[in-house]
C-alpha cells in the first residue's frame, strides 16, 4: 500500500472554509467540498480509479459512503464456545505462525494458532503468502469468523485485527460497518480510510442549513461519524434520518424556490370568463356533478382568476369522473378567449378524449382539434381541421380553440395563437420536462394535471411540491360494484366457463397479459398473441380482439370501436389499455400473471369495468407459486381505495414502481427512503417553508 505522506495535512489549509455539504447534484469542481480524494493519504491513481466506480470521487462522497450494513463485533466469546456457521469475535495470543508452500510456491497456506486458554483456534489463509508479514508469534489478536472445522477449530481467511490498544480498533471490537465495495478493492482497506477521513475532516463538516434542525436528530458532522462509527445499532438509524433530512430539505428548497420564482416572475392570465357556456355544458350533461368534483371546481375557479398562474394537480380514482372537471376548467379558459391544449399519453386515450369533448364542445361554438403522431401528415391533419373548423367554427363566436393531442402537441411544429391552459391527463405518463415543454408554448399558462394513480402523500409532496393538490374523493352515485378475486393458474379453466357465462349475458370482457409477444415459458409468464391464437377457437362464437402498443393507431382505433360497438365481445390487450378507456358494458377483467404487475396499476386496470350499472368481476391469476405474490394480490380483494393501494405499493415496491423510473424526476437519494419517511418529508417542508419566510 503506498502511504504518500507529505509531512502535515498542510495542502487542506487553502480551503480555509471547507464546507462539506452535500449536494444533490454534482458540485462544480471550483467548489471547496470537492476536495478530490488524490489529496487524501493513502489514495492513489489505481485506489481513486476503483473509488470512482463506485461514485466516491471527493471526500464528500467518501463521507457519504453509505454502509449497506453493519455487524456488531463488541462481544468476544471463548474460542471453546466457538460455533460452526456462526460469525463471532474470540481473542487470543499467538502461539505459533508458519507458512506452506508446494508446487514450487505456486500454492501457499499461511496459518497460526491462537490460544485463549479456553481452546486453541486454527487461522488460515490460503494462497495469500504475504500474510506472514502481518503476524508473528506472541501477538494478541483478535478474530472474527464462522469455524469451518471443529477437530481442530478452523476458520479460513477471518477477519482480524493485532491488539495494539482497544480504543483504537477499526475493524473489530466495536459496531462495524460492511460497505459496498468494487472489485479490487478491500473492505478492510476502504474502512480505514474512511475511519481516517472522518477523523481527519469531522470538525470541518458544516451545517448545510443552519436553523432547519428537528429535535432528537444530531448535528451533520455528528451524523456522519455515527454513520461510521456507530456506538450503538439504533446510532446507524438516527444517522441516517438526519442525512435524509438534508437531502430532503435540499430537495424542498429546489422545490418551493421554484414555485416563488414562478409566482414572482408572472401573472396569471384572467381565465374567469363568463360561466355561460359552463352553464351549457353542465345542464347538457344529463347528470350531476358529485360534490367532490364542484369542490375541485372551485379550487380551480379561484387559481384561474387569481393573481399567479394555476399549478394544480388533480387526483381523482379511476372512474372519479376528473374528464368533466378538465372540460370544464378548459371551458373557462375557452371562453375568455384563450386556448386550451390538453395532453393524454396514448393516442387511444386521445382519440377517446377528442370525440367526448367533440361532443361537449361543437354545439357551444368551440373548435376541437386533434394532434396525434398519426394526424400528423399534413394532409390528413389539414383535412381534419378543415372539416372541424367548418363544422364547429361560426364566424361570428370567439375563436379559441382545443387542441387534444399526444406528445405531439409538444413537437415545434404545434404553436397555438394565444395557450391559456394546458391540461395534462394520466400526469405520472409524462415527465417534467415535458410539461415544461409544453407550458412554454405559450406565457404563463395555467397548468392542471391528473393523475388516477392515487400518490401516497409522502411522494406527493416530494414529486409534486411545487403543484397544489385537489382530491376528487367519491365516485359518481350509482357505480355498479367490482368484485375482485385472486385464483391460482389451476382455477383458470373455471375462470374460462364463468366468462363464457358473461359473454352469453351479453356482457363483455377484457383480458390482459404482461408480455406483448414474448412469453417466457420456463418462468409461466404469458405473451399476448399467442394466447390470442389460442384463445379464438376456445371463446368462439364470440368475437375476439387484440391491442396492444406496436399495433398502428388506424388499426388500435378500428379495434376499439368495434369493441365499444359490441362487434367484439373479448378485447385481449397488454396494459395499454390501462389509462383512460371507458366501455361500460364491459364487466369482466381477467389479468394474467397479476404478479408481474403493480398494486397500483392493477386498480387502473380494474377500473376498466365497473362503469356501467352492471355489477363487475376482476380475476387475478397469480401465477407465480409465493404465497407473497398472492398476500400482495389480496389487498386487491379487500380493497378500492386507491391511495390505500398506492401506499402498500410504495411500501412494498417501493417509489419508481409506483410512478415510473425515469419519469419520477426524483433525484437519487442516498439516504432518504420514501417508503419509510413519511415523517421526515413533511418536517423537511415546513422547515424550507418557514426559512423561506424568514428570509423573504
Ligand atoms: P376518470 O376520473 O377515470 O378519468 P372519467 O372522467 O372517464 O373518469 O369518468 C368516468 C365515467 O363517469 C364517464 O363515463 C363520465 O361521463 C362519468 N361521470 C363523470 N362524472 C359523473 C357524475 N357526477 N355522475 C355520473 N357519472 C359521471
Ligand atoms: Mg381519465
Amino acid at each position: 500500500m503506498v502511504a504518500v505522506c507529505n509531512g502535515s495535512d498542510s495542502h487542506f489549509d487553502v480551503f480555509p472554509a471547507l464546507n462539506i455539504v452535500q449536494r444533490m447534484s454534482v458540485p462544480t469542481p471550483s467548489s471547496p467540498a470537492v476536495l478530490p480524494l488524490g489529496e487524501l493519504r493513502g489514495v492513489g491513481a489505481e485506489r481513486s480509479a476503483q473509488l470512482a466506480r463506485l461514485n466516491i470521487r471527493t471526500v464528500d462522497d467518501l463521507l457519504l459512503h453509505r454502509p449497506r450494513r453493519y455487524e456488531d463485533r463488541r462481544h468476544f466469546i471463548s474460542i471453546a464456545e466457538m460455533q460452526m456457521n456462526e460469525a463471532a469475535t474470540a481473542r487470543g495470543k499467538i502461539i505459533a505462525a508458519g507458512l506452506k508452500r508446494w508446487r514450487g510456491g505456486a500454492k501457499s497456506v499461511f496459518e497460526f494458532i491462537l490460544d485463549d486458554g479456553s481452546a486453541r483456534l486454527h487461522c488460515r489463509w490460503w494462497n495469500l503468502p504475504y500474510m506472514q508479514n502481518y503476524f508473528k508469534v506472541g501477538d494478541e489478536i483478535l478474530v472474527y469468523g464462522k469455524l469451518n472445522s471443529l477437530k481442530p477449530r478452523t476458520i479460513d481467511h477471518p477477519e482480524t485485527e493485532v491488539v495494539e490498544s482497544l480504543e483504537a480498533l477499526i475493524h473489530l471490537n466495536r459496531i462495524v460497518p460492511i460497505y459496498p465495495l468494487t472489485e479490487g478493492l478491500p473492505q478492510r482497506w476502504i474502512r480505514s480510510l474512511i475511519s481516517r477521513t472522518v477523523e481527519q475532516f469531522e470538525s470541518k463538516i458544516a451545517e448545510p442549513h443552519p436553523g432547519m434542525m428537528i429535535a432528537g436528530l444530531p448535528g451533520r458532522a455528528h451524523a456522519i461519524r455515527l454513520l461510521h462509527c456507530p456506538e450503538e445499532m439504533d446510532d446507524t438509524e438516527i444517522a441516517r434520518r438526519r442525512l435524509a433530512l438534508d437531502e430532503l430539505i435540499d430537495l424542498q428548497t429546489t422545490i418551493q424556490k421554484r414555485r416563488k420564482r414562478l409566482e414572482a416572475n408572472s401573472r396569471g392570465l384572467p381565465c374567469s370568463g363568463t360561466n355561460q357556456l359552463i352553464r351549457k355544458f353542465l345542464a347538457q350533461l344529463g347528470f350531476q356533478l358529485t360534490e367532490a368534483q364542484t369542490k375541485v371546481l372551485r379550487e380551480i375557479r379561484a387559481d384561474v382568476g387569481g393573481a399567479h398562474p394555476m399549478r394544480r394537480l388533480l387526483q381523482g380514482d379511476v372512474g372519479s369522473g376528473k374528464t368533466v372537471v378538465a372540460a370544464s376548467a378548459a371551458l373557462m379558459a375557452l371562453e375568455s378567449g384563450y386556448d386550451v391544449a390538453l395532453m393524454a399519453p396514448t393516442e387511444i386515450l386521445a382519440e377517446q378524449h377528442f370525440k367526448n369533448f367533440q361532443n361537449w364542445f361543437l354545439s357551444l361554438g368551440i373548435s376541437v382539434e386533434l394532434l396525434t403522431g398519426s394526424t400528423k401528415t399534413t394532409g390528413e391533419r389539414a383535412a381534419k381541421q378543415d372539416s372541424l373548423k367548418l363544422s364547429a367554427a361560426p364566424a361570428d363566436k370567439p375563436t379559441a380553440t382545443l387542441y387534444v393531442g399526444t406528445h405531439a402537441l409538444i413537437e415545434n411544429a404545434f404553436a397555438p395563437e394565444k395557450l391559456g391552459m394546458v391540461i395534462i391527463d394520466e400526469q405520472h405518463k409524462f415527465g417534467v420536462a415535458q410539461r415544461e415543454k409544453l407550458l412554454r408554448k405559450g406565457i404563463y399558462p395555467h397548468l392542471l394535471v391528473m393523475t388516477a394513480t392515487p400518490i401516497p402523500r409522502t411522494l406527493g409532496l416530494t414529486l409534486y411540491g411545487d403543484l397544489d393538490i385537489s382530491v376528487i374523493d367519491q365516485l359518481p352515485a350509482g357505480r355498479a360494484r367490482i368484485k375482485t378475486y385472486v385464483r391460482a393458474e389451476e382455477k383458470l379453466p373455471k375462470v374460462w366457463e364463468f366468462i363464457r357465462e358473461k359473454l352469453s349475458e351479453g356482457r363483455q370482457a377484457y383480458v390482459v397479459y404482461p408480455r406483448l409477444e414474448e412469453a417466457d415459458e420456463k418462468a409461466g409468464i404469458k405473451a399476448v398473441t399467442k394466447e390470442f391464437v389460442k384463445l379464438k377457437k376456445i371463446i368462439a362464437p364470440y368475437e375476439i380482439g387484440l391491442l396492444h402498443g406496436k399495433l398502428r393507431s388506424s388499426e388500435k382505433e378500428s379495434v376499439m370501436s368495434a369493441f365499444r360497438a359490441n362487434k367484439i365481445q373479448m378485447l385481449l390487450a397488454t396494459s395499454v389499455i390501462e389509462v383512460g378507456i371507458d366501455v361500460p358494458n364491459a364487466t369482466v377483467m381477467l389479468v394474467e400473471n397479476a404478479e408481474q404487475f403493480g398494486l397500483a396499476q392493477l386498480h387502473q386496470l380494474r377500473g376498466r369495468i365497473g362503469r356501467g350499472a352492471e355489477d363487475s368481476f376482476c380475476i387475478l391469476i397469480a401465477s407465480e407459486k409465493t404465497d407473497s405474490a398472492s398476500a400482495r394480490l389480496r389487498v386487491l380483494e379487500e380493497s378500492r381505495d386507491g391511495f390505500r393501494i398506492a401506499e402498500e405499493d410504495l411500501r412494498l415496491r417501493g417509489p419508481g414502481e409506483l410512478i415510473g423510473q425515469q419519469q419520477s424526476g426524483l433525484p437519487p437519494f442516498r439516504f432518504a427512503d420514501l417508503r419509510k419517511d413519511r415523517l421526515l418529508v413533511e418536517q423537511a417542508r415546513e422547515l424550507v417553508r418557514e426559512n423561506l419566510k424568514k428570509n423573504k
